[in-house]
């Protein structure tokens, strides 16, 4: 075989480029020292227009839609044909690590640029998409990006303000974009045959496993409830405790219901992440406690299931301790499906590359919820180091798992088969 200029895509040149973009990125932030790059702001800017110098260098066009959306377009054959999306958010939380989202953009870009450098045009285009917001930092609003891509952008979030006052409709326009050209900026179903995202774990399971890459089943649905009880104070050394009316033991057991319930069962996952005693004091009964109770799941039935046992379960215990119950729903999200022929097609990718499959729910949310509106989705996650670290400084991972993750996206890219 002749010997190539061009590194492939899996080798560690590729591995280590991708690293070294994710660190270039980095250093567009608001925060010096930290990483927080917000929707709209300078450093939104600046990520931006480093992400289109790398994707016009790559040997795509470039264009930018309403929602500040950073578009790369490689032609296939046929001009004009339609594309395999894939993308996934640039901007990122407070304090966050630098792989979360902008590795699902720089990845693919760095793959395109080696077959520009080898000339390889495919039957269809390929669109890489920087979603210019996925996190809701700034304006409380998440998937900004992807819904104006999927055509559905809620309109009344423009008039969402930040910790400035600032509504998010005039952020737009200071920035150069307008609101009004939001329905433009949504893909037609016909130009777009799916979207696929690769995306950092964000969880251990790979780590613990020894995984570098695994293919994932659904965007797990969510459900999500503020629970307030209210039993009846009493002095700390005066009220026996079987007079008691303790709001908070009601609630510790009811967070230990959920954690038994949603244990030893895959893909289910239940959370009592806010927990407070209000007004709490060493020496007294609580008479108040308020949590919050979050519970997800990649097949909504397994979810619904234990949210149906975790409401009775309240209502038991408040029952046996005296306790009123008062319980709000605040979110409700039914899962997204990955498509199984994608996913049957990440598999083949891997198992290409001498890789184990494993497949595994996504317990977080992803641009590709929203964009499974218009297209079949499916992911590919990357091994998070560090214990799964994510959403924080210390998230990592390791140039030999970029490599292996490019190498598998290459190939799923050079034998995709679009399903129609
Ligand atoms: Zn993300």
């Amino acid at each position: 075989m002749a010997a190539t200029l061009t590194p492939a895509p899996g080798s560690a040149e590729t591995g280590a480029r991708i690293m070294a973009w994710a660190d270039d990125l980095a250093v567009h932030t608001e925060q010096p020292g930290l990483l927080t790059r917000t929707y709209l702001t300078g450093a939104h800017h600046g990520a931006a227009a480093q992400l289109a110098a790398w994707m016009r260098e790559a040997g795509m066009t470039v264009r930018r839609d309403a929602a500040g959306n950073v578009i790369g377009r490689y032609e296939g054959a046929t001009p004009g044909a339609p594309a395999l999306l894939t993308g996934s958010h640039f901007d990122t939380v407070r304090d966050a690590g630098r792989y979360d989202g902008n590795l699902g953009v720089i990845l693919p870009i760095a793959c395109v640029a080696g077959w520009h450098r080898q000339g390889r045009r495919f039957p269809f285009a390929i669109e890489v998409v920087g979603f210019a917001e996925e996190e809701g930092v700034r304006f409380k609003a998440t998937l900004l990006g992807s819904r104006a891509i999927a055509g559905t952008f809620d309109t009344n979030v423009l008039d969402n303000v930040d910790e400035a006052g600032k509504t998010m409709r005039e952020a737009m326009r200071e920035a150069g974009f307008d609101p009004a050209g939001l329905p433009a900026a949504a893909h037609p179903r016909a130009q777009v045959l799916a979207f696929v995202e690769v995306h950092i774990e964000q969880g251990p399971v790979l780590l613990n496993e020894g995984l570098p890459l695994g293919v994932v089943t659904a965007i797990s649905g969510a459900t999500r409830f503020i629970v307030e009880l209210e039993g009846l104070a009493g002095h700390a050394g005066t009220v026996p405790m079987d007079m008691r009316r303790d709001a908070a033991m009601a609630g510790a057991e009811i967070g230990l219901f959920i954690e038994r319930r949603c244990g030893g069962l895959p893909g289910l996952v239940g959370t009592v992440g806010q927990f407070d005693v209000p007004n709490g004091a060493t020496n007294v009964v609580p008479g108040r406690a308020v949590f919050s109770i979050d519970i997800r799941a990649g097949e909504d039935a397994v979810r619904r299931a234990a949210v149906d046992d975790v409401l009775a379960e309240i209502e038991r215990v408040c029952a046996r301790r005296n306790v009123r119950a008062q319980i709000r729903k605040t979110h409700e999200a039914a899962s997204v499906p990955c498509a199984p022929w994608l996913q049957a097609q990440w598999a083949d990718a891997i198992a290409r590359q001498g890789l184990p499959v494993r497949h595994l729910p996504s317990g977080a949310g992803h641009d590709a919820m929203a964009i499974s509106a218009i297209a079949d989705v499916a992911m590919l996650f990357v091994r998070c180091g560090n214990g799964g670290i994510s959403h924080h400084p210390t998230e990592t991972m390791t140039a030999a798992d970029a490599a292996s993750a490019a190498a598998v996206f290459s190939d799923f890219v050079e034998h995709f088969a679009p399903q129609r």
